[in-house]
């Protein structure tokens, strides 16, 4: 199969304009260049490419080196794996001779990888790497359809490179693992081929899913947190995470994570739908919130308990675990706040992060946090302290009581213009 047409009809010109660069480079070196891994995979399926893994056969940071002498910018390489990335900067763009491009819409680096073989010392633990060919580099890989490679320099421009029958299984459809030791070499591989496997609405094949048997299971607890965690918070960035979640309970993956898990929300339609709801609030990085969020809509229903212990198994960041606790306290509590006023509510709201809160509105629909997410939190007083300072006032808890009332009769519609404010004002400071 040569895939040149489709090289150059699914990337932007930035991108190949940028490969053609390094390909070119390559050739002159003689050093074997390849497009591997995800974005291959998406090319056969014309899916998006989202990044370039560019791996040669041969010393990447020698690739590395000579652009960046030809094409500024800058580079790191990281010798204990063989790999280098480059940094583009305005150099890099001036010699790039491609002026009718933005300089914006290039990707702002790239990695370069020198094709390596992996084995692992013992299960779960990170693999000792060695240089090697790119087949090599192909079999250390999860699945066949993440196991091919399409070669750039010369006249092979185009050309995939399949030893393990990727093309195939993407035709049928199938998630396959390359040796029957790869889930207990890396456990991590369970989660991802259920994440692949709904992503683009593959079967995992018969003989991979009976290979996710009991001792996968239980090597699953030599795992860090982090890398755990890693792999679920990119479920929570896809279109349908509550179904990978679902189908991690079914495959019984979540039990050895952590027993609680199994409890934990079973449906997160939210998240579907979040990207309709949003506008209205202010979300600073979407595929963050996205995360946070997940984790705390699948975690809510569970004891503040469990959730430390889950927090501490996943190696949680401190925001995240405050906020998953919050909210399942929120959730539990809020029905007995019903007849609250809007100052209770919001000074009560304003203790907890306000992803929490988002999380039970999302869950509850109660008008009241939807106020209080919108609109009440930003009211306040017009009189602040510096003009209860002109007045006179010393600054210390009577000075802060006086300006929690003032923002009490704002929320609570006791006051609505500057006069009543001030006549209120008056009255609290006699
Ligand atoms: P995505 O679209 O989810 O980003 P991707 O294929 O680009 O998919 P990455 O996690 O960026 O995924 O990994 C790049 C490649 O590295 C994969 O395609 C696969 O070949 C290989 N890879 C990643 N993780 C593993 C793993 N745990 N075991 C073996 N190979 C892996």
């Amino acid at each position: 199969m040569n895939l040149s047409d489709k090289l150059e009809s699914f990337l932007t010109a930035e991108s190949l304009a940028l490969i053609r660069l390094i390909k070119t480079e390559a050739e002159r070196l003689n050093l074997p260049l390849y497009l591997v891994g995800g974005s291959v995979r998406d090319l056969i399926l014309g899916f998006p490419v989202k990044d370039f893994d560019l791996t040669v056969e041969g010393d990447a940071a020698q690739l590395a080196e000579s652009i960046l002498r030809r094409f500024a910018g800058r580079v790191i390489f990281h010798t204990r794996f063989g790999t280098a990335t480059w940094t583009l900067d305005e150099t890099t763009f001036r010699r790039l001779d491609v002026p009718m491009l933005g300089a914006s819409s290039f990707p702002p680096f790239l990695d370069f990888i020198s094709a390596r073989s992996e084995t692992y010392s013992q299960p779960g633990a990170l693999p000792t790497v060695k240089r090697s060919t790119i087949d090599d580099d192909l079999r250390r890989r999860d699945f066949t359809i993440n196991a091919m490679a399409l070669r750039l320099d010369g006249r092979f421009w185009g050309k995939v490179h399949d030893p393990l029958g990727g093309q195939t299984d993407i035709e049928r459809g199938l998630m396959r693992i390359l040796h029957k030791n790869s889930f207990i070499d890396d456990p991590t591989r369970m989660l991802r081929a259920v994440r692949y496997a709904l992503r683009y609405g593959f079967e995992i094949e018969p003989e991979t899913l009976n290979l996710i048997n009991d001792e996968a299971r239980q090597s699953l607890s030599r795992l860090s947190g982090e890398r755990l965690r890693h792999e679920i918070d990119l479920m929570f960035e896809e279109s349908n995470p509550s179904e990978m979640l679902h189908r991690l309970a079914e495959l019984n993956i979540l039990g050895p994570i952590h027993p609680s898990l199994e409890h934990a929300n079973s449906q997160l339609p939210f998240l579907e739908i979040l990207s309709l709801e949003y506008g209205e609030f202010t979300i600073p990085d979407i595929m963050t919130f996205k995360r946070t969020l997940g984790w705390i809509l699948w975690l809510m229903p569970l004891s503040e308990y469990d959730i430390d212990m889950i927090a501490k198994r996943l190696d949680f960041p401190v925001l995240l675990a405050r906020s998953a606790r919050a909210a399942a306290s929120l959730l539990r509590k809020q029905p007995s706040f019903v007849s609250w006023q809007p100052s209770q509510w919001t000074f009560y709201l304003e203790e907890l992060p306000s992803i929490a809160v988002y999380a039970v509105y999302l869950m509850r629909r109660e008008p009241a946090l939807r106020d209080y997410l919108v609109s009440w939190r930003n009211i306040k007083p017009t009189i602040t302290g510096n003009d209860l300072k002109d007045r006179g006032l010393e600054p210390g808890p009577k000075f802060a009581g006086i300006l929690r009332q003032l923002r009490s009769a704002w929320l609570d519609g006791e006051v609505k213009s500057k006069e009543e404010e001030t006549r209120l004002l008056e009255k609290l400071s006699i």
